[in-house]
């Protein structure tokens, strides 16, 4: 029993907790679900329970987290139920806990993930967001509290399987690194013509061509922003120059992302588009298990494109790139706005298109800050809120759909 790795999900009935929890179901000699977590929904999370047997779940809505504790004890389940922020935060430090997979979605995740990394856990990051908005703070957090960070994100995760294993300290120039590439399939727009793109629909933007995600991320690939989240991502994970970081365009999600050398190699990770390998890769590194996942048939792969980025129809990647080298609180700013922005237009809102020009307004009207503090980074999150929230309101008011 105490050979067992202990595991943590934070956001386990999203996509990302899901898929996790399907590749932990085939190591049970391996791994134990300690904690599980979600916002607000019961009815999952209480399944979830009864099937993975977990000391621990937390709620981030206490109303939700009252109704699970009766639920599990009417049923007579020993889980012990823990709520709000609060609840989260508890959970990711917990000593029987020794790998948080942190799969919130969006700021909702930067505490808790924070809280992981100051108790020294191993951290299989999936929510993108915290380190956008917390990049520096974050990663002092993980050396100060002695956690390790391992890559979710599968463009990362490729990034993180194809750099030497000592780069952390010898950085990306003492590796011969030259350029990180950084792989994106230009999502369900990438061909369809520009003046469709206002009148573009939930539906359709979440229609991905190759991954099942999360709503958020599927109009985040739909608008290209989540390359751009990933951009700043990687400049913190892999403490590279933004010069360094290039997207390519690769319609195909087979290259999940390359490593390109001083000598002119090139290191690729491949796979099938299942995020059940990052996950599966994370979870055992340095060692291998299986994921679950079919393997790739390169019979079937007719041919692999890559394109450079068309920042016209994604200006949401030219706004990301510009947020990282503004630096401070910039892309804290951007990533809330986005939030907002999304949201809105899921609810239908907002126009596809308006989702940039929001978050371009945020930027615009809200001043950035050096990154000194938790405080400053919240205080302009909450401004930039407002700002989108104020934005989309006067858009509405002129009649958009
Ligand atoms: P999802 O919407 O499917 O799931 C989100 C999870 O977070 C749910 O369990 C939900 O209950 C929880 N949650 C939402 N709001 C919360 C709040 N305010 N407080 C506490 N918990 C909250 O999202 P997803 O697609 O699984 O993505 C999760 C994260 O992983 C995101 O940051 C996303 O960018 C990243 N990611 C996802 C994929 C993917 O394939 N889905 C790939 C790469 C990275
Ligand atoms: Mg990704």
């Amino acid at each position: 029993m105490s050979e067992q790795v202990g595991v943590a999900i934070l956001g386990s009935t999203g996509s990302i907790g899901v898929s996790t929890l399907d590749v932990l179901r085939h190591h049970t000699d391996r791994f134990r679900v300690v904690a599980l977590t979600a916002n607000r929904d019961v009815e999952n999370l209480f399944q979830q329970c009864l099937t993975h047997k977990p000391l621990f779940a937390a709620m981030a809505d206490p109303r939700a987290a009252e109704r699970l504790q009766d639920r599990l004890r009417i049923d007579g389940r020993p889980v012990e139920v823990l709520a709000g922020m609060a609840g989260l935060e508890q959970v990711a430090a917990l000593p029987e806990v020794d790998h948080v997979m942190a799969a919130i979605v969006g700021a909702a995740g930067l505490l808790p993930t924070l809280a992981a990394a100051q108790a020294g856990k191993r951290i299989l990051l999936a929510n993108k967001e915290a380190l956008v908005m917390a990049g520096p703070l974050f990663m002092a957090a993980v050396r100060q509290g002695g956690a390790e960070l391992l890559p979710i994100d599968s463009e990362h995760n490729a990034i993180f399987q194809c750099l030497p294993s000592g780069f952390v300290t010898r950085g990306l120039d003492g590796a011969g690194v030259r350029r990180i590439l950084l792989t994106g399939s230009g999502g369900p727009f990438r061909l369809a013509p520009l003046d469709q793109l206002p009148d573009a629909t939930p539906e359709q933007a979440c229609a991905h061509p190759n991954w099942r995600m999360g709503r958020k991320i599927s109009v985040d690939s739909a608008t290209m922003m989540n390359k751009g989240l990933e951009v700043i991502e990687a400049r913190w994970l892999f403490d590279a120059r933004p010069e360094r970081i290039e997207v390519v365009v690769h319609p195909q999600s087979v290259i999940h992302s390359m490593v390109e050398y001083d000598d002119g190699s090139v290191l690729a990770q491949m796979g099938n588009p299942d995020m059940r390998i990052p996950i599966a890769h994370a979870l055992a590194w340095p060692r291998r298990i299986s994921s679950g996942t079919a393997f790739l048939d390169f019979s079937q792969l007719a041919r692999l494109e890559f394109q450079t980025p068309d920042f016209d129809r994604f200006p949401c990647l030219r706004l990301a790139r510009a947020a990282l080298l503004q630096g401070g609180t910039a892309p804290a700013i951007l990533n809330a706005a986005n939030e907002v922005a999304v949201q809105a237009f899921l609810e239908r809102q907002l126009r596809f298109t308006d989702i940039a020009a929001t978050v371009e307004h945020a930027l615009t009207r809200v001043s950035g800050h050096p990154v000194d503090a938790l405080a400053t980074i919240f205080e302009d999150d909450t401004l930039a809120r407002s700002a989108a929230s104020e934005w989309i309101a006067t858009r509405a008011a002129g009649g958009v759909r």
